[in-house]
């Protein structure tokens, strides 16, 4: 009851009509940990997503953009306003070899629709279970390759509430990471023309090598770190003796010493437990310090 109270405070009626309240962030990572968020949107129109924007600047809070949730392991997330983007409108426009697409197009059923048009480039990211907006905001990349490769410009809803559109000249792109600041709603890709049997099959032998260096059976975030330069942390992790390490119901993967899973019920602690135990060793072994590549919210 107190709770809805403070929530009217901060947020106007019209938001409000987009707020859910009965949902545990659990559902929205694909580690499947997380608890009940206070504030959790998931608006129906970019001008909707702008008022809750406006809204928690005004009061004086953060958001958060959730895509997949193939990267986000939640903790307390206290007054952090989280939006998810699976409701907004989705639209794909396709020129010649310009796609200019919406934020929430998840990345393997976009590839398939990239097939009828006979346009390629991104299927280094097939398998991910992630959404355009996430990978463009982490610089997803993979085989050598980065999607902000094939990026033209992005449309954001600014930390203002304003609607921007940011070519790709003016971010900036490194490993893992982008300058954007604010809510991907759109992205414009220039593509590669390929025939659909070539995209096609090199969807398929992604697909395969994936299957074969990484742990699909249980629920996970891909590499918990970032590889140091001229190492790989799975790798290192493996050389440390940590591969199958348990707390809890979170496993260090047999298969990839870089994957966490959650084998049952794991909870955030279970995983922190991992990851201050993964970083510990390999310092004290490799005097090297590993980098999270996940996005821990706490
Ligand atoms: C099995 C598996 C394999 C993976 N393989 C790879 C791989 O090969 N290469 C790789 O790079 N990653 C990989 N990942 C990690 C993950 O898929 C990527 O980091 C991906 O970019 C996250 O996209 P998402 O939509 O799930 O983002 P989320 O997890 O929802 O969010 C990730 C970050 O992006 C932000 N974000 C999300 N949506 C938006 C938006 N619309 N606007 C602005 N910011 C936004 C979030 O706030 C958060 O900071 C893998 C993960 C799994 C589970």
């Amino acid at each position: 009851m107190k709770n809805t109270k403070k929530k009217k405070k901060v947020f106007d009626n019209k938001a409000l009509t987009s707020i859910l309240s009965d949902s545990s962030l659990k559902e929205h990572s694909n580690i499947r940990i997380g608890d009940k968020a206070s504030y959790l949107f998931t608006p129906q129109s970019v001008s909707d997503l702008a008022l809750i924007i406006n809204d928690t600047k005004k009061a004086g809070l953060d958001f958060l953009p959730v895509g997949g949730g193939s990267n986000i392991l939640f903790g307390y997330v206290g007054d952090r306003v989280v939006i998810l983007d699976r409701d907004l409108p989705k639209i794909c426009e396709v020129n010649n070899n310009r796609v200019v697409v919406s934020s929430n197009h998840d990345i393997n059923s976009f590839l398939s629709e990239m097939i009828k048009y006979e346009l390629g480039g991104l299927e280094f990211l097939a398998g991910i279970p992630a959404h355009l907006g996430g990978t463009v905001n982490m610089n997803a990349g993979a085989f050598g390759k980065n999607i902000s490769d094939y990026l033209d410009w992005v449309e954001i809803i600014n930390p203002e509430g304003k609607e921007e559109i940011i070519r790709k000249e003016a971010l900036k792109f490194d490993y893992r990471h982008s300058s954007i600041d604010g809510f991907i709603t759109k992205i414009a890709f220039n593509l590669e023309e390929k025939t659909r049997e070539t995209i096609s099959s090199e969807i398929q032998s992604i697909l395969a090598e994936r299957r074969k260096r990484h742990p699909y059976d249980f629920p996970s975030l891909g590499s918990t770190f970032k590889n140091p330069p001229g190492y790989f942390a799975g790798k290192l992790v493996e050389e440390c003796g940590l591969k199958g390490s348990r707390i809890g119901d979170a496993e260090i993967s047999e298969k990839h010493g870089n994957f966490i899973l959650n084998k049952g019920n794991a909870t955030f602690e279970d995983v922190m437990g991992l990851i201050d135990l993964v970083r510990k060793e390999v310092y004290e072994r490799k005097g090297i310090q590993l980098e999270l590549e996940i996005k821990v919210i706490n």
